[in-house]
């Protein structure tokens, strides 16, 4: 029996995702991982072909679409074996700030170009001393007039490079407490103070644009603050669980992935004596085993899709299922890193870069500690 109610509608959906992205996108992956960037008209062919912001109104040029379309794209997005065409994030991550708290006019203004691939968004709270504690976040918004000013530094900013459009979370001064002092503002590329630093050279997502971002007597119009004043940190809490959830779902997808190429792998490859790799009891058994680990995560996460597409408060478990499946994914191209044998270490297997890139996933989005935290908490710990 299937957890999930996939109408046919969504299939058809899915359907169309997989051929388009196979074809207008995956051949042009291993450009963009040499480049370190992923070019802007990628994102206007995804917003084109309808597979940006599924979940935007019609209204606003979406597709008014359930939860399970924004799972099909960040599922079949995870096939490309890239991460540099960051549509989960923009998508699911980023423009439900503006969708959920936005004014009237501000979707007006931003909402179809997100949709059709036009502005490209990020999410700016990370600084260079405030990452998994917020808290300390030091980056300044102060009123004067009708302008708003920022100052500050942010780092680890994702389509950082690219984006045209950036929430910037700062804290006003004069208010102590950081829970209330902190709000989400609208930064528009090529505003005045507004500068792009280091565009950052990791280990992995060699084709995302992860960059600094610096404010220095940053004016904003007053309007382009989102949400109310003081409200930064609550609705950053409250759009915590998708933004986790929507990591699970790329870590689970992605370890889906990695089995079956392991397993065609093993099945195709023969030894000198003609005996398939597959048919060695100790490759057999790894692979079984991680398949049982798959199913367990399969069965888990569907059932959390299903709880936050019908508005459940699910944190925990959320956070459960964020540190499992990318701490799953780790371990599994590890060993299937292993079973592809010295294939396995070169660039020309999919594994090295599905390696690198899994790596990152239980840093950012929450840590793994940060995530059993909170379950250690809600268990009374
Ligand atoms: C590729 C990439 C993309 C990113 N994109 C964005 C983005 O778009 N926007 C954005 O704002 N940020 C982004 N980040 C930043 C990311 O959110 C932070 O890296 C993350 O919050 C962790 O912060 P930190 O790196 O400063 O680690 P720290 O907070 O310094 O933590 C270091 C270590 O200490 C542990 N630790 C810290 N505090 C605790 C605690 N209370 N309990 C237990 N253990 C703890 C951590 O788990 C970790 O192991 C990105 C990061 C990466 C790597």
């Amino acid at each position: 029996m299937e957890i999930l109610k996939y109408t046919e509608d969504h299939k058809a959906f899915r359907k169309r995702a997989r051929e388009f992205i196979a074809k207008e996108i995956t051949p042009h992956v291993e450009d963009w991982e040499e480049a370190h960037i992923t070019p802007k008209w990628a994102w206007k062919k995804m917003g084109e072909a309808g597979f940006l912001c599924t979940a935007v109104s019609e209204k606003y040029g979406g597709l008014g679409g359930d939860f399970l379309y924004s799972v099909i794209v960040a599922e079949e997005m995870i096939r490309t074996n890239h991460t540099g065409l960051a549509t989960m994030l923009h998508s699911d991550v980023v423009v439900p700030y503006i969708d959920s708290f936005g004014t009237e006019d501000q979707k007006k203004k931003y909402l179809p170009g997100c949709v059709s691939g036009e502005i490209i968004t990020a999410l700016a709270m990370t600084e260079p001393d405030a990452g998994s504690d917020l808290a300390g976040m030091t980056a300044t918004a102060e009123q004067d007039g009708d302008k708003i000013v920022l100052n500050g530094a942010k780092t680890f900013i994702s389509n950082g490079i690219n984006s045209h459009l950036v929430i910037v979370a700062a804290r006003a001064p004069s208010v102590s407490n950081p829970y209330e002092s902190v709000s989400l503002f609208l930064v528009e590329d090529g505003t005045p103070g507004f500068k792009r630093g280091r565009h950052l050279d990791k280990m992995g997502f060699h084709s995302q644009d992860t960059a600094e971002l610096f404010f220095t007597n940053c004016r904003i119009p007053a309007e382009n603050r989102l949400g109310e004043m003081g409200s930064g940190f609550k609705m950053l809490m409250s759009k915590l669980q998708q933004e986790r959830l929507m990591t699970a779902i790329g870590a689970q997808a992605a370890c889906e992935l990695i089995l079956e190429w392991t397993r065609d792998f093993c099945v195709k490859t023969t030894d000198a004596s003609g005996k398939p790799l597959s048919k060695y009891q100790a490759n057999m058994f790894a692979l079984v085993e991680m398949a049982c680990e798959i199913k367990l995560g399969r069965t888990f996460l569907d059932k959390l899709i299903a709880e936050h597409a019908a508005g459940e408060f699910v944190v925990v478990e959320t956070s459960m299922a964020k540190y499992w499946t990318t701490d799953l994914a780790k371990r599994l191209t590890v060993r299937c890193i292993d079973l592809f044998g010295e294939y396995g270490i070169m660039e020309a297997c999919p594994l090295p870069r599905a390696f690198r890139d899994l790596r990152v996933m239980s840093i950012f989005a929450g840590t793994n500690e940060i995530m059993k935290g909170i379950a250690a908490k809600f268990m009374g710990l």
